[in-house]
């Protein structure tokens, strides 16, 4: 008998004999295969909590690092304490937080690249640790690449909102609002949250009940907080848990949850979308610098 090797099933996670036509838990068609096609490309994950704290954490030391690269003043920010100091607005700017006027002269690639900005250290830190506590457990009920579309595509519409919130409402309500950019994983965090009460519904029974109970202490403790906290962006959250709520649903009709095809190819467009917001960050940071 020849020698069976196992893979992790990239549609969810699993592992899986690398001879099976399809995955026995998520129905995937030919989940050697396609792992195989991934790791030539470097992705033999089996989850991307770690990889996506690795380019938050990567981002967040460009911010301050980029001033010593860039020949022009970039005063330090000061962290929401007023202790600590922070990148520059200008770093920030260059690696493309979610600001409407970039936005509307057709830079929409900064919703992806603003979730992986943050501004002090207690920003990052507190956003980590909730990606951190959060990420694996929403891994654990969708698998890592469904926790990999619901965190992009929460925090994308958490930054819509909270770009279009005081717009809207400037024009609607007659506030004068400033249209100020926004970055942070928040809205991210905020829908693997929604994306956990949604499973949670669904799956129903004293666990699914006590899912549900719990993120939805977390959500409103935290939303209260954002409040009460200056320099926080409710519409951010609001907006995150709203969209991962969303996305929850859909990922856990019987359409993804049988055929685990739908969310691998939605999960590679995801993928896709990142690393053309970023590869477009890397090209406007290289026309403005030039330039100086
Ligand atoms: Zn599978």
């Amino acid at each position: 008998m020849s020698e069976r090797t196992s893979i992790i099933c990239p549609g969810c996670g699993k592992l899986v004999s690398d001879y099976m036509e399809n995955c026995p838990h998520c129905n995937l068609k030919h989940p050697g295969q396609k792992q195989r096609f991934l790791s030539t490309f470097g992705f033999n994950i089996r989850s991307f909590v770690k990889p996506i704290i690795a380019i938050n954490v990567a981002f967040f030391i460009l911010a301050y690092a980029l001033p010593l690269f860039i020949p022009t003043h970039m005063p330090m920010g000061r962290d929401f304490l007023g202790l600590l100091p922070a990148p520059s607005y200008v770093s920030l700017n260059l690696l493309g937080w979610a600001d409407i006027r970039l936005m509307l002269a057709g830079n929409w690639w900064v919703l992806v690249t603003a979730t992986f900005l943050h501004g002090g250290i207690l920003h990052i830190l507190f956003n980590m640790m909730w990606v951190r506590d959060l990420g694996p457990q929403t891994e654990y009920l969708f698998g890592p690449h469904k926790m990999l579309i619901i965190f992009i595509l929460s925090g994308v519409a958490g930054n819509l909102v909270a770009v279009f919130t005081p717009l809207v409402a400037n024009s609607f309500l007659g506030t004068r609002s400033a249209l100020l950019p926004v970055i942070g994983a928040s809205g991210a965090v905020f829908g693997l949250m929604g994306a956990m009460i949604a499973f949670g519904r669904k799956r129903g029974g004293f666990y699914g009940r006590q899912l549900v109970r719990q993120m939805g202490m977390w959500a409103l403790i935290l939303i209260v907080m954002g409040f009460l906290l200056p320099g926080v962006s409710n519409a951010a959250h609001i907006g995150g848990f709203i969209a991962g709520f969303i996305i929850g649903q859909i990922l856990s009709l019987r359409r993804f949850t049988v055929n685990g095809s739908a969310g691998f190819w939605m999960a590679l467009a995801v993928m896709g979308l990142c690393v053309y917001s970023f590869l477009m960050m890397g090209l406007r940071l290289l026309s403005l610098v030039s330039r100086i």
